[in-house]
């Protein structure tokens, strides 16, 4: 049993201080978020989880993405559709990405044990459609989806071979408010998965009472879920058990909906029955969702639970 988390993590922005920094700053090339990356990337690594993120620092989760994208375009915050969706016009994640992997190295003396690893993360094409608003050249927003899997496809491919992540993982949010077409979502990822040299994972957070099912269908390595923070899911999985028996699940075990830190018994007891329904060996253990709402000590003090629950069956 590993562990990870789901991505964002609390972050702010830092100013220049010393002066190589001030001379970046004047030059216009200094990032104000590398320290928040090396902040979440400790953070994390502190806390014992095996699977990191960047920790999404950046920002939302559709625009990281959608400022790179033709076709796409950001006014005041909400995102527009405006032509035919095109390839990316740049890299996007892949330099925080190589940054966070080379923290987590220093971290470890110069090299990454085995069994650790970093994960790239990507807003998926029907979660970014259904937040963005049609003004042109798409009738409807399904064939905004295929292009945009598309778009994405590319980002995919050159984390998997420049990064060489653990997995990659899709944040697909939308997919259990009923508003999204199914069999589009399915054809979507398909696309992102076709060819892709590494594991690929699917976050889909909200109650999966009505899309379990089809969600087993996605061809995808790893679902992951949450079971912290709603009682419906685990009665959910447990009754769907014997589909997922070709996956394994992001066990979401605790609460990012909360800003307190989760009862370890509340953990404990729900990682028992995770064990019990799909096994120890098919099992991730992350929060339910990202954390960047949660206080830095108190996302800190979720996943050390987590990871003290997961050292103890690991162990037994
Ligand atoms: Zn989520």
């Amino acid at each position: 049993m590993k562990s990870t988390v789901v991505g964002s993590f609390p972050s702010r922005e830092s100013s220049p201080s010393n002066f190589k920094d001030k001379l970046l700053n004047t030059f216009g090339s200094y990032d104000p978020f590398k320290q928040a990356i090396k902040d979440s990337v400790t953070s994390q690594l502190d806390a014992g989880v095996d699977i990191i993120s960047d920790g999404q620092v950046r920002g939302d989760m559709v625009s990281i993405f959608t400022e790179y994208i033709p076709g796409m375009k950001i006014e005041e915050g909400n995102t527009f559709i405006v032509g035919k969706i095109r390839n990316p016009t740049q890299e996007i994640s892949i330099k925080d990405l190589q940054y966070a992997k080379k923290v987590m190295a220093d971290y470890y003396g110069g090299k990454i044990p085995e069994g650790k690893g970093i994960k790239g993360i990507i807003t998926g094409p029907n979660t970014i459609v259904h937040s963005s608003r049609i003004t042109s050249f798409y009738k409807n927003k399904e064939d905004a989806i295929i292009d945009l899997a598309h778009s994405l496809k590319v980002e995919a491919d050159a984390i998997a071979k420049k990064v060489k992540p653990s997995y990659i993982q899709i944040d697909e949010p939308f997919l259990s408010t009923g508003m999204v077409d199914m069999k589009t979502a399915r054809e979507a990822i398909g696309i992102i998965k076709d060819g892709l040299e590494v594991p690929l994972g699917m976050h889909v957070c909200g109650i999966l009472k009505d899309a379990f099912k089809d969600l087993t269908k996605f061809d995808v390595d790893i679902l992951d879920f949450e079971f912290a923070g709603n009682n419906v899911n685990l009665g959910v999985l447990e009754e769907n058990a014997s589909l997922i028996s070709n996956k394994k699940i992001g066990f979401g075990c605790v609460d990012s909906s909360v800003n307190t830190v989760d009862d370890i018994e509340d953990i404990d007891n729900l990682v028992s029955k995770a064990i019990e329904i799909v096994g120890k060996d098919n099992i991730l253990l992350d929060p339910d969702c990202g954390l960047r709402r949660a206080p830095e000590d108190v996302a800190f003090e979720k996943l050390r639970l987590m990871n003290q629950i997961k050292d103890k069956y690991n162990n037994s």
